[in-house]
């Protein structure tokens, strides 16, 4: 088994693991595979070990693993900061946005997005407490903007992300991630049908999961640590 296979395999039992200690189906669950920085061929080693959906945060980096993996029928979801002047390659070429912060994003993805393309499935990020980068809107500023995002005809609204500052303490780690799932709670019971909450990294989604996470984001413990040039 290559070392790819051996660890998605790995990541699986941590999450099956996780979903079963907070009671939870393991199917409940989904695992996205962060392959940014790492080559086309690192994505296909993981596809021939029966992994569909992978994460990128840069644009151009993306795409062309998306163009060059289009027989493969996988599914793409950017992760990553997004400026306004990159949004349509974004559109064209992935189906999951998770990382939308402000209404005028999502208003050009809505516009972008191709007519025989399914609509967009997008997440909205919220900078909890204690969050890592400065990305994401504000907690008391989510539900406004998850209302402008349903409105957009191209976009489905399908729940939040978030990306706390790293801990080590699994307390600490689980305070952000539990802001993020009450928000969540808020948001649908004020009418809007979210079903996703993106959350956790290769570091604590035994956490995210604890908390509720329907999508984890791993990078690091599938692909190993990455360099940056
Ligand atoms: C890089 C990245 C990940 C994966 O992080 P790992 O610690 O390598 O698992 C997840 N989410 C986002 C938004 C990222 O940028």
């Amino acid at each position: 088994m290559s070392a790819i296979a051996s660890n998605l395999q790995a990541v699986r039992t941590r999450i099956a693991d996780a979903a079963k200690a907070a009671g939870r189906s393991p199917e409940s669950v989904s695992l996205l595979a962060v392959s940014k920085t790492w080559p086309l061929g690192h994505v296909l080693e993981a596809v021939a070990a029966g992994q569909v959906a992978f994460g990128e945060n840069y644009v151009q980096e993306g795409v062309e693993k998306a163009e060059a993996s289009a027989g493969h029928s996988l599914i793409w979801h950017f992760i990553g900061p997004l400026q306004s002047n990159k949004t349509r390659p974004v559109a064209e070429h992935f189906a999951w946005v998770h990382s939308i912060e402000r209404l005028k994003i999502a208003e050009r993805l809505s516009a972008q997005r191709p007519d025989h393309l399914p609509p967009l499935q997008v997440c909205v990020q919220v900078n909890v407490s204690g969050e890592a980068s400065k990305s994401g809107c504000a907690p008391d500023e989510a539900l406004e903007l998850c209302r402008a995002l349903a409105a957009l005809p191209r976009l489905r609204l399908r729940g939040l992300m978030a990306i706390p500052e790293p801990s080590d303490d699994p307390a600490a780690q689980r305070a952000p991630f539990r802001q993020l799932r009450e928000l969540f709670e808020h948001i649908r019971a004020s009418g809007l049908p979210l079903d996703t909450l993106s959350m956790g990294m290769s570091h604590d989604l035994e956490a995210a999961v604890a908390e509720g996470a329907t999508i984890v984001r791993i990078g690091t413990a599938i692909f190993g640590e990455r360099h940056y040039a």
